[in-house]
């Protein structure tokens, strides 16, 4: 299945056995791939299950595929990561996007930090978010997601403290701890996640965390943790984040069910 090209269709274009394909990826399929009917393609439906399908039907503005079986596998995260990422400065937002859905993270929130030297306004916003929902879509066509992240409006340090609410766990991963012998470790709030528990990880911009952000956030229950002994740049931590969590849950424990 894995050289098949996969594509995240809305549930509404599903029936029984079949799927109406719509919009760009119709050029996609019909220009780029060349497809013809009787060519098997993958969809996924918005609850992340994936389809094996048959194009029987390729018209000017659709294309029809039959679904000839509900394929089990899941690719993903064990546990729903929510990103809330400080906004960093120029494009880093859209690195962090694509290589965070590499990594299986559930959802990214944009987080309007005290440090952070970009302000996006509500336009700046709306524009940017057509680009960073096609990153993440095609980031997750690429790695075989069979959900794709979903990014939320940008909040600011009240709304963050609030959305947290929503969460079983919620850590912010706090510079200082890397600089202190005796500091909270990561490693033990991976070891205490249960599978599909939300989690909500805070990472701060190029300027870190302020005092007053940060007291605030651990006010709010949020476990200030250290991502290793050096100082990492701020589109690197969450990638830190994931990658721990998928060795800890994806890696880890595969080999224990190996023996
Ligand atoms: N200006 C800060 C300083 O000099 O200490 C560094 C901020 S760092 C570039 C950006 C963000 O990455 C931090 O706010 C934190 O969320 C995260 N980060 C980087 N390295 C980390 C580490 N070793 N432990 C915990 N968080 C880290």
């Amino acid at each position: 299945m894995c050289g098949l090209q996969r594509y995240f269709i809305s549930s509404s274009n599903f029936s029984d056995n079949e799927v109406i394909i719509t919009g760009d990826d119709v050029h996609h399929i019909t220009r780029v791939m060349r497809n013809h009917i009787g060519d098997k393609i993958i969809c996924n439906n918005d609850e992340g299950k994936a389809a094996l399908c048959r194009i029987s039907l390729i018209a000017d503005n659709t294309v029809t595929a039959e679904i000839e079986a509900w394929l089990v596998e899941s690719v993903e995260q064990p546990v729903n990561i929510t990103i809330a990422q400080g906004i960093p400065k120029g494009d880093k937002f859209e690195l962090i996007l694509q290589k965070g859905t590499e990594l299986g993270a559930t959802c990214f929130i944009p987080y309007q930090a005290a440090r952070s030297v970009s302000l996006w306004d509500d336009k700046k916003q709306a524009k940017k978010m057509k680009r960073f929902e096609k990153i993440v879509k095609e980031a997750s066509e690429q790695s075989h997601r069979n959900k794709v992240p979903t990014i939320k409006k940008a909040m600011n340090l009240n709304a963050l403290l609030n959305e947290s609410k929503n969460y079983d766990v919620a850590i912010f991963a706090y510079e200082e701890q890397a600089k202190v012998a005796h500091y909270q470790s990561f490693g033990r709030i991976i070891n205490e996640l249960l599978p599909n528990q939300n989690l909500l990880v805070c990472i701060g911009p190029e300027g870190g965390f302020s005092e007053n952000e940060a007291d605030l956030l651990k006010e709010s229950g949020f476990h200030p943790v250290r991502l290793g002994p050096r100082i990492l740049r701020t589109e690197t931590a969450a990638l830190y984040v994931l990658a721990s969590i998928s060795y800890h849950f994806e890696e880890l424990r595969c080999d224990e069910c190996q023996q």
